[in-house]
């Protein structure tokens, strides 16, 4: 495929212009073997930005919720968005999924045990490796509902949480914007369950992006809903701005999930009406809501002390 030799040929030439001279200047050659990896992972990062953007914008600006004459909130989240898609992302997910993935399976493997996996534990999965990545979105998807609602649920972690929920000018650029140390639970959390269901560590951040590019949409300021079946199946703009509506912030929320509606419809926590709500969290500070990066990282870390001496 014409792409595919794109993304190839550019994450060659950033491996061998970037990457390999700072891993030599430094002498690390023991990551030499998946510097390329590494650099094709950023790549689909910076491709998944541009898809995400060529996706959302048209649709943002042909059928809009809110219009703001001033869009300066919404560039703290372009921020986001490009430092979690094309930096943290594939750093955490490949290169550190694949060193913790390695020792685990070697430690297991020494103490005499067969490491779990997916296709070991489910047998007819075999050969059909399209159903099975369809599989592992689905677990990872179930993992994040209950991490999110947990997020809701604590004082210390929604303050962090709150981070998300103050933004009034939610975008397509929005789900990107967390606090640090709540992304930091959420690897931890996705990386537990990647390792128990044995996710293939290519397949790893590939699964994250993709999940990312369904979170990204349902995040844009856009009238949009599935329609009544559809709603049902896939989550919409309108099923996720119900979440971040102003009255549904805080402790008690509806609508957790984050790519599929089926764990809220189960868990009776889905709410379909059809209405769109203006978004944010009044309880959050401004600097929250409207400040630089780092004063809202600063906000959200000092907010995260107190609720924890609570
Ligand atoms: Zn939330
Ligand atoms: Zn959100």
């Amino acid at each position: 495929m014409l792409l595919d030799r794109l993304f190839s040929t550019t994450a060659g030439d950033i491996d061998q212009w970037l990457i390999l001279p700072i891993l030599y200047h430094f002498g690390w050659m023991e990551w030499e073997e998946l510097s390329f990896d590494w650099a094709l992972i950023c790549v689909y990062g910076v491709f998944a930005v541009i898809l995400t953007y060529a996706i959302c914008w048209p649709l943002e600006a042909a059928f809009p919720v809110e219009h703001w004459p001033n869009k300066r909130a919404v560039a703290v989240d372009v921020l986001y968005t490009f430092v979690s898609r094309v930096g943290i992302i594939p750093i955490v997910s490949f290169l550190l999924f694949y060193q913790v993935q390695v020792a685990f399976t070697g430690a297991i493997v020494d103490a005499g045990f067969i490491p779990p996996d997916l296709e070991t534990l489910i047998p007819a999965l075999f050969g059909h490796p399209l159903i099975t990545f369809l599989l592992y979105a689905l677990i990872l998807d179930f993992a994040d509902y209950w991490r999110h609602r947990l997020s809701h649920s604590f004082r210390a972690w929604y303050a962090l949480h709150a981070l998300h929920h103050a933004q009034r000018q939610m975008s397509f650029w929005s789900d990107d914007r967390n606090h640090i140390f709540d992304d930091l639970i959420s690897f931890l959390w996705f990386f537990t369950i990647g390792l128990a269901i044995g996710i293939p560590p290519l397949q790893f951040p590939l699964l994250i992006l993709l999940l990312k590019f369904m979170e990204s949409l349902s995040h844009a300021n856009v009238k949009l809903s599935f329609g009544p079946i559809g709603e049902r199946l896939l989550i919409s703009p309108r099923f996720h701005r119900r979440h971040h509506a102003i009255a549904a912030a805080g402790r008690k929320s509806c609508n957790y999930g984050a790519v599929f509606p089926y764990w809220d419809m189960f868990f009776k926590t889905a709410d379909f009406s059809p209405e769109y709500h203006p978004t944010g969290d009044i309880k959050a500070p401004e600097s929250l809501a409207t400040g630089t990066y780092l004063q809202q990282q600063l906000s959200g870390a000092k907010l995260f002390a107190k609720a924890l001496m609570r």
